[in-house]
């Protein structure tokens, strides 16, 4: 047992023979440090992936800032130490511990793990290992914490099954509280620990994998998930809040350069748009907005509160923001003078978005980044991200007209259907980019192309989908490589095997919980960095689990096939995201769900919810009561 103290003397060691040592010292402007006796519950929430990057992680924050609001419950944080730490941790026979305290993870009640992307599960191995917490769910005791996870990859939970105890489905706000109050009447209860996951199976939102059989067929797809407590929900429905909680405002202030140093505000949550290969646009619906009041007040608050001068207002889709306008002129006017940079990501292809950046206080115009994910028009169409070549390239050219030097162009290789032709019609726009800003600017101009792989993800209208294999990528790759070698023209792009790995996890199954596990064993650890990625490390653990991993991304899955991850629900049914498949194959597109509603499924499952939060701050159409249905009829009679 390692005490507070203990941890720090231990510290005072090790940290001056480590990089960046401010990523471990923790002590940070607004940390909140309780007093450790005080509480019922302590949480320790971790995000595994290091500090400079999970440090903006606005769920984190927000999970932080609401845990931390109750008297009766204190939450720390912890980040993935990089190799020299974790290095030195080992060799001290130091365990992993919290930021804020100095406590031994294993100390906890709660460990809370964000996985927002599948790249991150053998990290979270590694911190339990490191934190000398059991890797194993069955082998944990009432004595060891209880180790839950959230965030987008959690959606597919399976790969991660045998490792966490309980699984959040969806938005966190509300259903922590719920975790916390079950913990302590737990407690207080003094049952075992198969009774803590029976109380938290029953939680809206929650997935005890415990609770739960896989059987498979002879082909080695799913038959199915066997319940084996009655209590446990079929299917689990994801959680959502009806109406968005205020923002944090309380951000903690790094002592060392984080990827984002500046205030996270969302101001909205979900997206309309029903990109097929988005997976963030089909888990988030419904669109819920905040007010423009509230994100005005709430960027007053933050930016007083961290010294910040920069604000990310955050979303999937900003120019799709009702109040859009609004939003940019109440800014604009409330912060003018005051050195402030606002940030307004994910625009839309349209020369509205121009005026937008134009009005943000903004000055730097470095790059401005379009996104059309692919380069022809048919393409477009199956990936329901319709946008005319004209259109893009008047965006394109206004852009370089109002002062920006350099458009970053966001590109997919590998969406279904695509041939070779649709890969050089990527060069060829971004080439008739560079023309525009030529046109504009001269010598000056600039175009960056982002080009990574469409992986098909859960929950999504391409989940039967196959994803290209490392041959294909290669060849599609080496043909933009050389088609852009164009002065002005810098082309960025990924490595096949990363995507190969991404692939495999977000479309696994229950068995690939022992791949994890195996490549993790092989020294797998930050996956998600190309200096540490390890194929082979990968491809060992397949061949020891005895699974092929051409059967989880090559395979065009039949639309029967029952999926791993059916038995989650997000509100979106099956059989909407199956016809919009059929819908992509034949290049129908499907316009915003805002001018015509295309039954997703959403509204019935979340009727009550709806009902509830009346008026536009759902972007679904209204649900009447009763009454009110009545009233209605009786006026039209
Ligand atoms: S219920 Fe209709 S409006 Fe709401 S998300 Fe689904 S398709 Fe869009």
């Amino acid at each position: 047992m390692h005490t507070p103290v203990e941890i720090q003397n231990a510290l005072e060691r090790i940290l001056p023979r480590v990089t960046k040592p401010g990523r471990y010292t923790g002590g940070e402007l607004n940390q909140v440090v309780k007093d450790w006796d005080s509480v019922q519950t302590r949480l320790a929430l971790i995000f595994p992936d290091l500090y400079d990057l999970g440090f903006s992680n606005l769920g984190l924050a927000i999970l932080y800032d609401q845990i931390n609001q109750r008297p009766d419950a204190l939450a720390e944080r912890q980040f993935a130490p990089w190799t020299d730490m974790e290095a030195a941790l080992r060799e001290a026979q130091v365990p992993l511990y919290s930021l804020e305290s100095k406590h031994p993870l294993a100390d906890f009640d709660i460990l809370g793990f964000s996985l927002p992307y599948e790249t991150l599960f053998t990290n979270a191995l590694n911190l339990l290992d490191l934190g000398g917490i059991p890797l194993f769910a069955s082998e944990r005791s009432a004595a060891d914490p209880l180790v839950i996870a959230g965030g987008h990859a959690a959606y597919n939970p399976e790969p991660m099954h045998a490792f966490i105890d309980a699984f959040v489905i969806g938005e966190g706000e509300e259903v922590i509280h719920e975790i916390v109050d079950a913990h302590q009447a737990w407690k207080r209860s003094g049952t075992s620990r198969q009774d803590l996951l029976t109380r938290l199976a029953q939680i809206w939102g929650v997935y005890v994998p415990a609770l739960y059989q896989a059987h498979y067929e002879a082909d080695g797809t799913l038959r199915g998930m066997e319940r084996l407590d009655g209590g446990a929900h079929v299917p689990v429905l994801k959680r959502v809040v009806g109406k968005l909680p205020p923002p944090p405002t309380h951000f903690i202030v790094p002592y060392i350069d984080t990827v984002h140093n500046r205030v996270p505000v969302e101001i909205m949550r979900g997206c309309t748009r029903g990109c097929r290969f988005c997976h963030a646009g089909m888990i988030n619906r419904p669109v819920r907005e905040r007010p423009v009041q509230e994100i005005v007040e709430a960027i007053e608050q933050a930016t007083a509160n961290t010294g910040f001068e920069e604000v990310g207002l955050l979303s999937l889709s900003s120019s799709d923001y009702t109040h859009i306008l609004e939003l940019v002129d109440a800014v604009a006017e409330r912060f003018a003078g005051r050195h402030l940079s606002i940030s307004l990501p994910s625009l839309r292809i349209e020369s509205f978005s121009v005026d937008l950046m134009d009005r943000m206080m903004d000055s730097r115009r470095t790059g401005f980044t379009l996104a059309p994910e692919a380069a022809t028009e048919r393409m477009r169409e199956i990936i329901n991200k319709p946008v005319s070549i004209q259109q893009l390239l008047e965006t394109a050219s206004a852009i370089y007209a109002r002062g920006w030097n350099n458009i970053k162009l966001y590109f997919m290789i590998g969406h279904p259907s695509e041939t070779m032709e649709d890969v050089q019609a990527i060069a060829e726009l971004c080439k008739a980019v560079l023309a525009e800003g030529k046109k504009q600017i001269g010598g000056r101009a600039q175009v960056t192309a982002g080009v990574s792989t469409f992986i098909p993800k859960a929950h999504t209208p391409f989940q039967w989908a196959p994803c290209d294999t490392v041959e294909q990528i290669k060849a599609k790759q080496d043909l933009l490589r050389q088609a852009l070698k164009v002065r002005g023209i810098k082309l960025n792009w990924n490595a096949p095997q990363e995507t190969m790995l991404e692939a495999w996890l977000s479309r696994g199954d229950r068995r690939m919980a022992e791949v994890v596990y195996q490549a993790w064993k092989r020294g797998a650890r930050f996956d998600a960095w190309k200096e540490h990625f390890n194929y082979r490390a990968w491809l060992e653990a397949f061949t020891a689990a005895g699974l092929d991993p051409a059967f989880y991304t090559q395979r065009e899955r039949p639309l029967d096939e029952t999926f791993p991850w059916d038995h989650i629900h997000t509100g979106v049914r099956k059989k909407f995201l199956s016809e919009d498949y059929l819908w992509s194959l034949r290049g129908q597109t499907r316009v915003d769900c805002r001018e015509r509603c295309f039954a997703c499924g959403i509204l019935p499952t979340f009727a009550e919810l709806r009902r509830q939060n009346p008026g536009d701050t759902w972007q679904c159409p209204e649900v009447k009561n009763k009454a009110a249905k009545m009233r209605e009829s009786a006026n039209l009679r």
